[in-house]
């Protein structure tokens, strides 16, 4: 019988010391801690708030910075909710991506593009429980901050390097924590999807994807060019490649 979303219990794996990854049957996310700071990489769906801040708490630690892969309502869903606990925290993603976090503008799958594939049931039991959590709701977060793609920055004492990797959506940012090889890769590399049977690092479909030859590019330039040794996508199980 399938769950509501929002009732299973996240899975959370330690990927390194003040590395967490979370990962629900939709969505993803990742923490990190440490100098008593908390760095939230995306957010999940609306939904998923109290599991969220369940994690939070559960660490422990000010909610400093949350980093965003792209601004799609399953990576910043619970983001409006977190600021009204944390409103010091500080919201970043790139510049290209920021009309999409704040929803001036949306390159998001919507129901139109699903028509066409609504005839297969894996397409339709993923839409009605995205709708369910939350995946229509008004989801924009107010002042998000530009990130400087490519440079290295301290976050809750972790090295993390913004990667620009545009194609899911126009800004789409994945990051790069060298000290551990950790490639957090949001949806320009998932590994899964409730909507697919494919499995190891790969991109999404094409309806959901922005630019899809873009897509495909981005991702093949990040695995030419870094030793990644353990992928933490946005969907689908993590994946160690070292
Ligand atoms: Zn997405």
């Amino acid at each position: 019988m399938m769950r509501a979303a929002g009732r299973t219990r996240p899975t959370i794996e330690v990927i390194a010391p003040g590395i967490r990854f979370v990962q629900t049957s939709l969505v993803n996310w990742t923490v990190l801690s440490g100098d008593g700071t908390l760095t939230l990489i995306d957010a999940g769906y609306p939904s998923d708030l109290a599991r969220v801040s369940r994690v939070l708490d559960d660490v422990g630690g000010e909610l400093t910075t949350v980093l965003v892969t792209h601004g799609h309502s399953d990576h910043i869903g619970a983001i409006r909710g977190l600021l009204a606990e944390w409103p010091d925290a500080a919201v970043m993603a790139s510049a290209d991506e920021l009309p999409n976090v704040t929803r001036e503008v949306t390159y998001q799958v919507g129901v139109g593009d699903l028509l066409p594939s609504l005839w297969r049931p894996s397409v339709l039991a993923w839409t009605a429980r995205a709708i369910a959590a939350g995946g229509l709701a008004d989801v924009g977060v107010p002042d998000p901050r530009p990130i400087e793609p490519g440079r290295e920055r301290r976050f809750s004492g972790h090295r993390v390097v913004p990667l620009p990797t545009p194609g899911h959506t126009p800004g789409h940012l994945m990051f790069w924590l060298p000290d551990h090889g950790v490639l957090i890769s949001g949806d320009g590399i998932v590994t899964g999807h409730p909507t697919s049977r494919e499995h190891g690092p790969h991109v999404l479909a094409p309806m959901f994807n922005h630019d899809d030859a873009r897509a495909h590019a981005s991702m093949a330039e990040v695995l030419d060019e870094l030793p990644v040794a353990v992928m933490l996508p946005g969907h689908g199980p993590s994946l160690r490649l070292g």
